[in-house]
């Protein structure tokens, strides 16, 4: 497989390169000294997720309205899982500039993002911009209590690959207002000051629809606020909003991992000690594992799907950042009301 990938992305930039070459006979003779021009903002912007799809595109949207955003993961895509067509390849290494999550999150699509470096487009990768958490410490107890199968080889992939920083920031509304000012940012070095001052319209925008995300999450009282999710991927949700995870169906910070019977176990005991009333699993996944160890308990437990690592579908409630936020919310908030 990786001999595959290789191969895919030697095509690609070699077809990336043919168009630079063409894009250069095309322009003006003569237009050698005025390189600012061929920066200056005619370079596609592709976006990585949906999420940053979305909020790039308003921004963008802001300050050009001619101006577009490809966005590549499609709704209802897992960004942990998610690989590149060879056109997708082509179209990131020729993009003059790349939004990426990055601390490892788009697994799928780290060579493509180097070789996109390699021919020059610049890659902002926003996790690591936003004061990035570690990884919680529940899910690394969970995964060292079973030390003997095949489980703790994907969690010790996990770990070599990523290192311990947490890439859901997005789940954190204060982190992904600074994340869209900071692409502002990021827009207006090559384009024109209008993009910083979206950023920052679309920044606060956010930040106003967090303190009703806020009140929403009010109605939750401090001794039902533990949350069991599909995989570790709201521990910023829980450090901005006063959660605490209990546990994971998935160990780890991806949703690349498997849970060995033992985990399963533990996580069964966990529910059953803490009374936890809710499962949150993935709405873009099946929750065939959290039905199996809801069942296990022997008890009523909610299985309630979140937005995890993708927007809901044009028309659901969280088709736009906003959307997906407050719909996580008020979910959060009614499964755990009393
Ligand atoms: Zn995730």
């Amino acid at each position: 497989m990786p001999r595959t990938h290789a191969l895919t992305i030697s095509i690609a930039a070699l077809s990336a390169a043919a168009l630079l070459a063409a894009t250069g006979c095309s322009s003006d003779a003569g237009s050698g000294p005025d390189t600012a021009d061929v920066d200056s903002g005619n370079g596609s912007i592709v976006a990585t997720t949906t999420i940053l799809g979305t909020v790039t595109a308003d921004i963008v949207e802001c300050a050009d309205p001619e101006a577009t955003v490809t966005t590549l993961m499609p709704v209802g895509a897992d960004p942990h899982d998610f690989a590149p067509s060879s056109a997708q390849v082509a179209e990131l290494v020729g993009a003059d500039l790349v939004i990426a999550n990055g601390l490892g999150l788009e697994a799928g699509l780290d060579d493509a993002l180097e070789s996109a470096r390699t021919d020059g487009a610049t890659v902002l990768e926003v996790a690591d911009l936003v004061d990035p958490l570690p990884f919680g410490a529940h899910a690394d107890d969970h995964a060292d209590e079973a030390d003997d199968d095949s489980a703790d080889q994907g969690a010790d992939d996990h770990a070599d690959d990523h290192g311990s920083e947490d890439p859901h920031f997005w789940f954190d509304m204060q982190r992904m207002a600074t994340a869209a000012e900071l692409i502002g940012e990021q827009l207006a070095e090559s384009r024109d000051g209008a993009y910083a001052e979206c950023g920052a319209q679309v920044a606060d925008e956010i930040r106003a629809a967090e303190a009703d995300v806020r009140t929403t999450l009010e109605a939750v009282p401090a001794d039902r606020r533990v949350l069991v999710t599909d995989h570790d991927a709201l521990g910023y949700f829980s450090d901005a909003y006063g959660f605490e995870i209990a546990g994971t169906v998935i160990p780890g910070g991806s949703t690349l991992g498997e849970p060995s019977s033992a985990d399963l176990a533990a996580l069964v005991a966990t529910i059953q000690a803490e009374d936890v009333p809710a499962i949150f699993t993935n709405s873009a996944e099946p929750s065939t594992l959290a039905d199996a160890v809801s069942a296990e308990t022997g008890r009523d437990i909610a299985i309630v799907p979140l937005y995890v690592g993708t927007l809901g579908e044009p028309g659901s409630d969280a088709d736009t950042y906003v959307g997906f936020m407050t719909a996580n919310a008020t979910s959060i908030a009614t499964a755990l009301s009393p």
